[in-house]
């Protein structure tokens, strides 16, 4: 609520905006479509950066290549006409000189952006050409009294905006202005939603406090005790709506019990041609407890690649079948299904277990025939693609579900294989090593094992960056290899199978090398777009050593296993993201002999350096995607949507993360005193998270 500060006329927050003073019709609607519909949610809407006296820089002080801020007036303004092309061009000046600020697009919109006479703050990195100025700048125009107080010890927040909103008065002045209506003349009332105690531990300020500082700082050091105050709300209603979910799925009852780890377990484990890992060991074990206990397993399995995550998944799956339950494992691709169909079933048949594979390409009489059987339960592992999800896929005792490379799937599909099943155990595998503050906010709704070990390898891996021209010589080793034995991977770029150009250079690379360097060797091209049966002839073929060399897209990328290929050669590899360089090496040194993995250079930049150097002094996993996640960002490293998380407004996932693991200790701390949140103090986190987080949490059903 806020109060009016003359006459005491009280606004609720959910007011909404169109009935605010300073809100017409026509801001309202641009208003709604960024998301803000009601006070609220303008309260929220919160500054992207300040300016104050210690960030502005005299225009005589610039240096090239920083990045500065400059405040001053416009001094003039023109179009420039050149021979090849035109830009626009703004002169600024402040009382130590002048600057250049230069627009080469959206010369039409800029020349209405400015009068002569405005105070402006433009920031930008500072370039020289006849002089100092800054292309594209970030501009926001202020006000004359802004100006003139931002000698003193003024902050002047700006906002983020969009041409929307620009169009009708909302530029960074223009929320400005609102909030000052808004503020200035109101008393704010937000009900605080933050339990108090967790305000005094931390040393935070109270919402409404809050609000006023975030968009009005006395000074920096409230400004930053307000955003902490912020950041600190936003994570921790992210890590409480995990909490809850997590608690939610786990706390389903099974409708069974499994008494016994069963006899099947020990059956394939002396079977084994090699003795597990430590690691695998206590996995096994983590995975038992979860699944002799009377609460759903909602488990991730996080191991590098070649950790063996499959054999623990099957030995845990032999649990579940031989107390008469079927297991289902999904794969995102069809090569990696088949694959573990093949070298499940070779360990499944001596032991009795009947395994399916269930996959997109196979013909109708097939497809029926596999459909009864999992209808019928005869089929108990049953293998699959996606094609795992459809409607007529019925099962018959559904008690456990893997998902293998999840990072693949959305959250719905995973969703859909669950539902197969009633209240199924639940294993999700990942091979990308996810650095732990990530996997908290990814995956901070279930319990985590980690495969810490590789088994021994028996060969080395070496890693070679290579310029292009020093092909001919890789080739000639590659060639050496292969008379001796060996197997070549040569994988191209295409990282969307839809990208035609891609597969385009693909095809003809194989073509050409297959009449010329290789010629008197066997090839074969595997992409996305061929028939399944084609796909798994070429792996079929390539695995028992009639194929030399498997040119190949990314397809590979995911868990194909071959022990005997030993080299792999990346093209262009500057345009892989590192993980997935990193996923494509796990293809090779899994066998004997020693293995090269050649990362071919054609178009290198200083980012592309870098990067190739981090795949070449590492094989470890987890510190590659550290580094990816350094290089990258989280927004791209892991799209939070297809994680089904909300995006965040003022917190970074990475930068605040000491923030969020604080954020998720005092979540759980609550959550155990009161798991359902029904206590009177929690009653505000529990109308909250059912308000603004109930998309989230598709099966909560505790609150
Ligand atoms: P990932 O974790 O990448 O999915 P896989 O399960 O495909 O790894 O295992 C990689 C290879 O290692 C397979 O050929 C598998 O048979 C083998 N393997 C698994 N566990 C062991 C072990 N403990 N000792 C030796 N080889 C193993
Ligand atoms: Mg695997």
């Amino acid at each position: 609520m806020i109060r009016k500060k003359e006459n005491n006329k009280n606004i609720d927050l959910k007011t909404s905006i169109q009935h605010l003073a300073g809100v017409g019709p026509k801001k309202a609607t641009v208003l709604q479509n960024v998301g803000v519909t009601n006070l609220q949610e303008l309260l929220y809407y919160f500054p992207r950066r300040y300016l104050d006296r210690s960030t502005i820089t005299p225009i005589a002080k610039l240096k090239v290549d920083d990045n500065a801020t400059i405040v001053g007036k416009i001094i003039s303004q023109n179009y420039v006409k050149t021979r090849k092309r035109g830009y626009y061009q703004v002169l600024v000046g402040d009382d130590s000189g002048h600057l250049k600020c230069v627009w080469f697009h959206g010369v039409s919109y800029m020349n209405k952006a400015f009068k002569n006479g405005d105070m402006v703050a433009m920031s930008g990195k500072v370039e020289f050409f006849n002089g100092y100025q800054f292309i594209h700048p970030d501009y926001d125009s202020l006000e004359k009294d802004e100006y003139s107080t931002l000698n003193t010890a003024r902050i002047i927040p700006l906002y983020p905006s969009t041409a929307d909103l620009k169009k009708k008065g909302l530029d960074s002045r223009g929320f400005r202005r609102l909030f000052g209506k808004i503020i200035g003349e109101n008393e704010i009332l937000a009900t605080e939603i933050l339990p108090v105690e967790i305000l005094k531990k931390f040393s935070l300020p109270n919402i409404n406090e809050a609000i006023i500082q975030i968009h009005f700082p006395d000074s920096m050091e409230k400004l930053k005790e307000a955003q902490k105050r912020f950041k600190f709300e936003e994570l921790f209603f992210l890590q409480m709506m995990l909490c809850v979910k997590g608690k939610s799925i786990k706390l389903n009852k099974k409708r069974f019990i499994y008494d016994s780890a069963g006899e099947l377990i020990k059956k394939i484990y002396e079977k084994l041609p090699f003795e597990l890992t430590d690691a695998q060991k206590r996995v096994v074990h983590e995975i038992w407890d979860d699944m002799k206990s009377d609460r759903v397993m909602n488990r991730l399995l996080q191991g590098d690649v070649g950790s063996g995550k499959t054999i623990v998944a099957f030995l845990c799956s032999s649990i579940a079948i031989s107390h008469g339950f079927q297991t289902a494992l999904m794969a995102p691709t069809e090569i990696l299904a088949e694959q573990h169909y093949r070298n499940l079933k070779k360990i499944s048949e001596p032991v009795g277990i009947k395994v399916s594979l269930l996959i997109g390409g196979q013909k109708a009489k097939v497809r029926q025939e596999i459909l009864k059987e999992i209808e019928s339960g005869k089929a108990e592992l049953v293998v699959g693609t996606h094609a795992l999800i459809q409607e007529s896929v019925v099962f018959n005792k559904l008690s456990l579900v893997i998902i293998d490379e999840q990072h693949r799937f959305g959250v719905i599909q995973r969703n859909e294989v669950i539902k197969k099943g009633l209240h199924p155990d639940v294993l999700v595998m990942t091979a990308t090593p996810i650095p732990r503050t990530m996997s908290m906010t990814l995956y901070g709704d279930m319990d985590v094992s980690v495969l810490d070990q590789v088994p021994a390898r028996r060969g080395k891996i070496i890693t070679k960056v290579v310029d292009k021209i020093k092909l001919p010589a890789v080739y000639d080793y590659t060639k050496k290899q292969l008379k001796e034995g060996g197997q070549a991977y040569i994988v191209y770029p295409l990282i969307q199978e839809s990208e035609k150009m891609d597969l385009q250079a693909a095809i003809q690379a194989y073509e050409k090398l297959s009449s010329t360097v290789f010629k008197d060797f066997n090839l074969a091209l595997l992409h996305g777009a061929m028939k399944s049966e084609e796909k798994d002839k070429i792996m079929h073929d390539f695995r028992s050593g009639t194929i030399d060399i498997l040119v190949s897209t990314t397809v590979i990328e995911v868990g194909v296993d071959n022990p005997n290929a030993s080299i792999m050669i990346i093209e262009n590899s500057e345009r892989f993201g590192l993980t997935q360089l990193h996923q494509l090496r796990g293809r090779i040194g899994r066998g004997e002999r020693d293995s090269v993995c050649v990362l071919v250079e054609r178009k290198k930049t200083n980012t592309s350096i870098r990067r190739l150097n981090v795949i070449k002094s590492t094989i470890n996993g987890f510190d590659i995607s550290e580094e990816d996640l350094k290089l990258r960002g989280p927004g791209e490293f892991y799209s939070t949507r297809q994680h089904g998380f909300p995006k965040m407004k003022i917190a970074d996932l990475i930068a605040d993360r000491e923030l969020m693991i604080e954020a998720r200790e005092e979540a759980q701390n609550i959550l155990k005193l009161d798991p359902h949140l029904r206590r009177d103090k929690n009653k505000i986190i529990r109308s909250i998270l059912l308000e603004n987080y109930s998309e989230y949490m598709e099966f909560v059903n505790v609150l």
